[in-house]
């Protein structure tokens, strides 16, 4: 009996003209994604179809749950579009099943096919009544889902259905920049853009000496988790200490965050063009802390023109732990190493700053140079999804 693993796209049915390139772009993933494993891929408009080692499904199952657009997967028997054919399949896959109730559904996609789908319902249940002892019917709560999906090349049978991830094939959007902290909000932030297709690199600012190298492989360790969801990802490492001590040593303490965020979103736009990403991304939820008040964002955003997307702006801190935690990212964003923001955190940044003073307290040092170097200067890291695969490229 042959199986073969039964791909639905979901939410991708939806784009009319631009069908073809989204799945054209999940297809390649998937091969991407499996592509050390023997397998066959083969697509149609509303299915994509695998065709695998029995050895081998755990491992596709963990790698196909990571891909996005997909939005549910079956393991399917495969059989000829022929009835008899279809009877015989089911008689022997049923008697191979503990159940006491079940439900045929009967999808018949090849409108050739003689039978409608209520008749094929009425006939298979039929012959699992009659080949099966000690089953009945029951259309509301069935132990047992019979899914019959009649197609033009071949048929399908299966009993189970698999949650996908959902969202849009990663690099159905150009790129965007992450800004990574090893925080808890902004791998999650990182993660809902992957699943709107967006494709990131991420972008770390450290402040070695006042920062750990341990901060740092917090970051790695994050960008691998959400390099699962991608092929590789590559990590941006700033080196951001001379220009905090800048600020810290010529702006006014409750400014300091304010100027530190906007030096980030300086740096962030230069590497956005330097490496091809067409919007920032990072973890602000509104309220959060003072600079993420709508008056610090304003403030603070003034100097890019390029959109900032704030997936989790809206979100509850609890309600982005729990995606954290789905995420497998919590557990290493809790770990307590000190991030550049948390060394030099004042004791009362500004809750409401103004835009004339932000700039009055920038005209105290000149900031440009810095930032070019910083953005010249920058330390790229290949960080892939398995154990101790990245490596250094600069
Ligand atoms: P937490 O989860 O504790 O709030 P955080 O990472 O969200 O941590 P914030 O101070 O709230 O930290 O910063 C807001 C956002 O700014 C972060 O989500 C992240 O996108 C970005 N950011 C902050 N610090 C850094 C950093 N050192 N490197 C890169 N991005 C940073
Ligand atoms: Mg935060």
């Amino acid at each position: 009996m042959k199986r073969v693993i039964l791909i639905k796209y979901g939410e991708l049915t939806t784009k009319k003209g631009n069908r073809n390139f989204f799945i054209n772009t999940l297809y390649k993933n998937i091969k991407n994604k499996l592509k050390k494993l023997d397998v066959i891929i083969s697509k149609d408009r509303s299915r994509m179809y695998i065709e695998f080692h029995d050895s081998d499904l755990d491992e596709i199952k963990n790698k196909l749950d990571c891909i996005f657009g997909i939005h549910m997967y079956h393991i399917a028997y495969i059989v000829d579009t022929n009835i008899d054919s279809i009877k015989n399949l089911l008689i022997e896959l049923v008697q191979k099943l503990e159940f006491s109730t079940f439900k045929v559904e009967t999808k018949r996609s090849d409108k050739s096919f003689s039978i409608h789908s209520q008749e094929m319902n009425r006939i298979l249940g039929g012959v699992v009544l009659k080949n099966k002892d000690n089953v009945t019917v029951d259309v509301h709560h069935p132990e047992l889902f019979i899914k019959v999906e009649i197609r033009e090349s071949h048929s399908y049978i299966y009993f189970n259905a698999y949650q996908g991830a959902g969202g849009y094939p990663l690099g159905s959007q150009p790129k965007g920049m992450l800004m990574l902290s090893g925080g808890i909000d902004s791998p999650v932030s990182g993660y809902l853009a992957m699943k709107r297709g967006v494709p990131i690199d991420c972008v770390y600012f450290e402040a070695i000496p006042h920062t750990s190298l341990d901060a740092r492989n917090k970051v790695i360790e994050l960008s691998k988790k959400l390099a699962k969801y991608s092929d590789e990802i590559h990590l941006h490492v700033v080196n951001f200490t001379k220009i905090q001590e800048e600020i810290y040593k010529n702006c006014h303490p409750s400014y300091c965050i304010t100027i530190m965020r906007r030096m980030m979103y300086r740096i962030m736009e230069k590497l956005a063009i330097k490496y091809h990403g067409l919007v920032i991304i990072n973890g602000e939820s509104i309220g959060q802390v003072a600079s993420q008040t709508l008056t610090s964002m304003n403030v603070i955003n003034e100097v890019t023109s390029m959109p900032v997307i704030r997936p989790v702006a809206c979100f509850d801190k609890l309600e982005i732990i729990d995606l954290a935690k789905k995420i497998d990212t919590y557990d290493i964003s809790i770990l307590p190493y000190e991030d550049c923001c948390t060394v030099f955190v004042p004791k009362h940044p500004v809750i409401n700053p103004s835009l004339e003073q932000a700039k009055k307290e920038e005209s105290k040092f000149d900031f440009s140079s810095m930032i070019d170097d910083a953005v010249d200067n920058v330390n790229t890291i290949v960080v892939c999804e398995e154990e101790n695969t990245f490596k250094d490229l600069l």
